[in-house]
């Protein structure tokens, strides 16, 4: 018989004081959020490392980490980190998430945990905040990207049926090609409908509002005329990236009821909008699609990784998802077992987060988040449309500031961008928008307030200030 070895048995007997150490060094980072770099300049790291024959512990490598590694983390989870579309982590979801890990959940429904029911829960809790019909159900997923897939394949399958064919069983091979109209689809849509097989070209791009990300509905219904009977998908954004701009879910709904296709929304981040009343009626129309997505990890501020692909069509999902083992329960009607719905089959008990942060901090809070968020953009809309140096790209119209240098030198916007990073003042990330570059603030953060956007422009004058150009400003933020 062997023992345990040395290693596990001094990590047992000390998982109280390894759990203290996580929790100072999770403290200290937390504590110093605030003012730390908004974002860090990582060193370039070997691929690989020496692997040790005897181990080193727990304790000596969460200290390792921190020695080696903590001064290259982002500090992409505080309250001026604007890049991409970055939320935070709320108290309760972080503490939520910490307990994940500790229970270590599998989240099928085996009868032997509540973690399936509370999954449940969660995703009907977030329904409710964004007035979701009851019916949908939902599944938590790891992004909106996994979310749009799900979304995909329900449509793939719906079409099928179209088609006479069960494309979960018998694939697609033959088929004639599924269009997919979008006006400004997010990219990760393009990669959802490779990994479904839809295929990337299978994107149909369609005209624009002028001035604007919305589609152009009239373009799409003269699309869905020409296309005529055959089965199509329609993927509609509800907050495009660069200007949260968001279609007209109405209009596209009423078409619907006329010519039926599948509609997909990414409300990947714009959907948690409609937590605010004041909000919400950007979203009209939504209850009419087959299936949606929305991120937790962005607006909503539960740790990565998590989001929710809603849809009207379980009976569906199960065709799609179903895995059948001897030893492992067949499909059932509702409440069913996620394995049957999920992409993945073993996942992470991520809905408790969710669960935890909707419940600490109610409709009231998240609308709060919103319209903080909202009204900070506004701020730093306003203050950048007062700088003649600046020039506003779009309208400030929910959460993202887009804006360049009224001079239009793309040189000068991104060594500004730089100079920002290397400041640590805030992070902003670049994009493009009407063929020309520009930098981009997305504000998602429950920490974020009217102060921290007024602290960023302030930089922004400053760097732009330094000898008529921004060339290397050291750092300023003393860490
Ligand atoms: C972020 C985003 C995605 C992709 O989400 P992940 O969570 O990164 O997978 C998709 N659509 C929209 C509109 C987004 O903002």
């Amino acid at each position: 018989m062997t023992s345990m070895h040395p290693r596990f048995q001094q990590d047992l007997a000390g998982l109280d004081a390894i759990l203290d150490e996580a929790r100072a060094i999770a403290g200290g980072y937390l504590r110093e959020l605030p003012e730390r770099p908004a974002a860090a300049t990582p060193p370039a790291l070997p691929a690989r490392i020496a692997l040790p024959e005897q181990g080193e512990g727990a304790l000596a490598v969460l200290r390792r980490f921190m020695r080696e590694h903590g001064d290259a983390l982002s500090g992409s989870s505080g309250p001026r980190y604007f890049g991409f579309v970055t939320g935070g982590a709320t108290p309760a979801a972080l503490a939520a998430d910490w307990l994940v890990g500790a229970f270590d959940q599998n989240t099928q429904r085996n009868g032997d945990t509540c973690a399936a029911a509370i999954e449940q829960q969660a995703v009907n809790l977030l329904g409710e905040l964004l007035g979701w019909p009851p019916a949908w159900t939902g599944v938590c997923v790891t992004g909106a990207t996994m979310a749009n897939y799900v979304g995909m394949a329900l449509a793939r399958q719906w079409a099928g049926h179209r088609h006479g064919r069960d494309v979960a069983a018998d694939g697609l091979l033959g088929l004639p090609p599924i269009p997919v109209f979008a006006g400004s689809a997010h990219s990760s849509t393009v990669k959802a409908l490779s990994m479904a097989g839809l295929g990337r070209a299978a994107l149909r791009a369609l005209p624009l509002l002028p001035g604007r990300e919305a589609l152009d509905v009239a373009a799409l219904e003269r699309a869905l005329q020409e296309h005529g009977e055959a089965p199509a998908i329609v993927v509609a954004s509800a907050g495009t990236v660069n200007t949260v701009d968001f279609d007209d879910l109405a209009a596209i709904a009423s078409l619907k009821r006329r010519t039926p296709f599948w509609l997909h929304v990414d409300a990947a981040f714009g959907g948690i909008a409609a937590a605010s009343a004041r909000y919400r009626p950007r979203l009209a129309g939504i209850g009419a699609a087959d299936s949606v997505t929305v991120d937790a990890h962005k607006w909503l501020n539960v740790p990565y990784d998590c989001a929710v692909a809603y849809t009207a069509h379980l009976p569906l999902q199960r065709e799609v998802f179903q895995n059948h083992s001897a030893y492992l329960p067949p499909p059932q009607a509702v409440p069913d077992n996620f394995l049957h719905l999920a992409p993945e089959n073993s996942r992470r008990f991520r809905a408790l987060p969710l669960w935890a942060s909707l419940l600490a901090y109610g409709r009231e809070g998240y609308a709060e988040l919103v319209e903080r968020n909202a009204a900070a953009a506004a701020r730093l809309g306003e203050l950048i449309g007062a700088d003649p140096r600046f020039r506003l790209a779009a309208p400030v119209r929910l959460n993202v500031v887009c804006f360049a240098l009224a001079d239009g030198d793309a040189a000068r916007l991104a060594a500004l961008r730089q100079a920002l990073h290397e400041d640590g003042t805030a992070y902003l990330s670049p994009s493009v928008l009407d063929g020309r570059p520009v930098l981009r603030a997305a504000l998602c953060n429950w920490r974020t307030t009217v102060a921290d956007v007024e602290r960023t422009f302030a930089a922004l004058q400053r760097l732009l200030a330094v000898s008529g150009g921004v060339g290397a400003v050291s750092r300023t933020l003393a860490r």
